[in-house]
């Protein structure tokens, strides 16, 4: 029977205006035919609360949060999932009989991805950058079974902490390397990661000191970066004959676990892969 009640999901964040996870979500909806919804909300900090009650009140199965409520939501919630606790960050909040489940899917995203060219088990991991996506990434990365990760960070304060949290909280080895002047990524590394905003458009200029000549076709080399998704470094990289990994495939995997853990349906990654980068118009890759 003709139902007009469409299944409510969608994302809390402010600024909103610029956020493209709608575009890629309801084509993912769309595609498998599933009556969903994707409302992109501006919520200011002290709207929060109010926000996650009327997200409970309208039924709906869950929703995102983006900047600056990624830390703020644990307050709000139920129960947080092992990895979210670890990473002390919730990016995808689950609605389940009124309870509140929040879950962090910006690095189980990048490991999908790189499950795809390769098994992070074992890997020794060199990760660029100590902030948000950093710490995701860490975290998911030691608990799929990295032997070793390496931090490097322009803010050593920074770069320590992270490095601590990870070697003190998982089974993973995790050390701080400076960034205070042009890094070789050494021999035995198989994964290098941006995890720093550098090269996000419209500063697709710069890219990351690294001695690009080190870098061997036995390299997986992996940005965060979105937009553009061919960044300098992931050039580089191509040149070298590296695998590459980008931003937009953390993206679209990410859009897919947190489909799944909303409604419990696969949604087809290639068409939510299309309209992300027809929403965030980008020409190249
Ligand atoms: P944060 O602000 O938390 O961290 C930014 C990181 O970038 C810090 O480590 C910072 O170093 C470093 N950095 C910034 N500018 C420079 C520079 N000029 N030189 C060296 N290091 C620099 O941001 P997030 O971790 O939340 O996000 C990082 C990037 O990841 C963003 O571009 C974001 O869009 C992207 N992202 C992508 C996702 C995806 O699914 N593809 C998901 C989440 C994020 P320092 O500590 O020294 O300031």
């Amino acid at each position: 029977m003709t139902s007009f009640l469409s299944g409510l999901t969608g994302s809390f964040s402010i600024p909103a205006d610029k956020n493209p996870t709608v575009a890629l979500m309801e084509a993912g909806y769309k595609a498998s035919n599933l009556d969903l919804r994707y409302i992109n909300s501006e919520v200011a900090p002290e709207k929060l609360a109010d926000a996650v009650a009327g997200a409970v009140a309208m039924g709906w199965l869950g929703f995102n949060c983006s900047l600056p409520h990624k830390e703020t939501i644990l307050a709000h919630l139920d129960e947080v999932a092992p990895s979210a606790q670890l990473i002390e960050a919730v990016n995808t909040v689950v609605i389940r009989d009124g309870r509140l489940i929040g879950e962090n899917t910006d690095g189980q995203g990048f490991v999908e991805a790189l499950r795809e060219v390769k098994d992070p088990k074992d890997s020794e991991v060199m990760i660029f950058g100590a902030g948000g996506a950093a710490r995701a990434i860490a975290i998911e990365l030691a608990l799929a079974g990295a032997r070793s990760i390496t931090i490097v960070n322009r803010s050593e304060e920074k770069g320590e902490k992270l490095a601590q949290h990870v070697d003190r909280h998982t089974e993973t080895a995790c050390s701080f390397a400076p960034w205070n002047e042009t890094v070789s990524i050494p021999r035995n590394i198989s994964i290098a990661v941006n995890a720093t905003s550098l090269g996000f458009y419209p500063d697709h200029a710069q890219t990351l000191d690294v001695d690009f000549s080190h870098f061997h076709p036995e390299l997986v080399v992996a940005d965060v970066v979105p937009n553009p998704p061919k960044t300098l470094w992931l050039q580089h990289a191509e040149a070298a004959g590296c695998v590459t990994l980008t931003g937009i495939g953390m993206l679209v995997n990410q859009a897919l676990v947190n489909a799944r853990l909303w409604t419990g349906e696969d949604l087809d990654g290639q068409v939510m892969h299309h309209a992300l980068r027809d929403a965030l118009q980008i020409v190249q890759e």
